[in-house]
């Protein structure tokens, strides 16, 4: 049978069958074969050796789309970044390297406002100019009214996709309300599982209808931008690209100090948003100062 990794603790996995069943496997002899780890988002060719147990063995790890380091999963398509519009603020530097790791990834991502119903349609419009300048779509949802969802699901259809954001936003109040009705049937060896203590917490998919299925990962709070040169940081601003040609030193300028900047020009003229530039400049001099270590 084929289904797909939503989860992976202790070394079981949970593969889904792709629509009411979800078996409890291990992975005996892949890793000998061929060395790749399975990761939460694979699709597998599996066994079932325990139809009443939902109990199973993968045989084989189907190739892959791709594969994302943070979170550690594979076949991921998009991501959907939750910040409340207030109630917590959003944090746009917390956004802004967000959007630079999936950017390193090649993940699209779309920005979701939630808590529509707390602030008034200016914010709005403030919000989203920043984020439709900067090239990303936005999108806004009230999870108390029910308002939005609709154009989340259709969003999601079809895809998997990583659903991010920090605590308090209301992940968990939209992701109720995409919940399908019915429960699914779970493999037994996950409830002696639950039991057991697992202190880390790890990227898990749910599925929200046949084909569409929702990552949950682990809430963040800080991130960390590793592997990116600070002189390379200008790349994952899509906004700045247009504008570039307009600097004097061209592709060396980081758009900081430099005379005849185009993208400071831009900054100055509004149509780079301040925040946006404001972000580049701290995070640039955070790439910076970890080089001297
Ligand atoms: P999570 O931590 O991101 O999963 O957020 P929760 O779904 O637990 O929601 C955090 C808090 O925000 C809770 O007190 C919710 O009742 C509240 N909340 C969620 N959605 C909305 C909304 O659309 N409007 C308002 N005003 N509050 C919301
Ligand atoms: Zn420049």
């Amino acid at each position: 049978m084929t289904g797909k990794i939503i989860k992976g603790i202790a070394g079981f996995y949970y593969i889904h069958n792709g629509h009411d069943k979800v078996y409890a496997c291990k992975a005996k002899g892949i890793f000998r074969n061929r060395g790749i780890k399975p990761v939460v988002g694979d699709n597998v060719e599996f066994t079932v050796l325990d139809e009443e147990a939902l109990e199973g063995n993968i045989d084989e790890i189907l190739p892959r789309k791709n594969v994302l380091v943070r979170p550690a999963s594979a076949n991921v398509d998009q991501a959907l970044v939750v910040f409340a519009i207030t109630q917590p603020d959003p944090n746009f530097n917390l956004l802004d390297r967000f959007l630079i790791m999936m950017l390193a990834q090649d993940i699209p991502v779309t920005i979701c406002f939630n808590k529509t119903d707390l602030e008034t349609e200016a914010k709005q419009e403030e919000y989203r100019n920043i984020y439709e300048q900067a090239g990303y779509p936005v999108m806004f949802v009230s999870t108390y009214e029910k308002s939005g969802v609709d154009a989340v699901r259709d969003y999601l259809r079809g895809k998997t996709t990583i659903l991010a954001g920090p605590s308090g936003v209301g992940k968990s109040s939209l992701t109720n309300l995409l919940q399908p009705e019915a429960a699914m049937e779970t493999g037994s060896i996950s409830e002696k599982i639950k039991r057991g203590k697992h202190t880390t917490r790890h990227a898990e998919l749910f599925c929200v209808e046949e084909g569409t299925y929702l990552m949950d990962t682990p809430g963040f709070s800080s991130m960390y931008l590793e592997e990116i040169e600070p002189q390379e940081l200008k790349d994952y601003f899509p906004e700045f690209e247009a504008y570039e040609p307009e600097c004097r030193f061209q592709a060396d300028c980081v758009h900081i100090g430099e005379p005849v900047c185009g993208v400071k020009a831009a900054l100055a003229e509004g149509k780079i948003s301040q925040s946006r530039y404001d972000n580049y400049g701290l995070l640039y001099q955070e790439l910076k100062n970890r080089r001297k270590y």
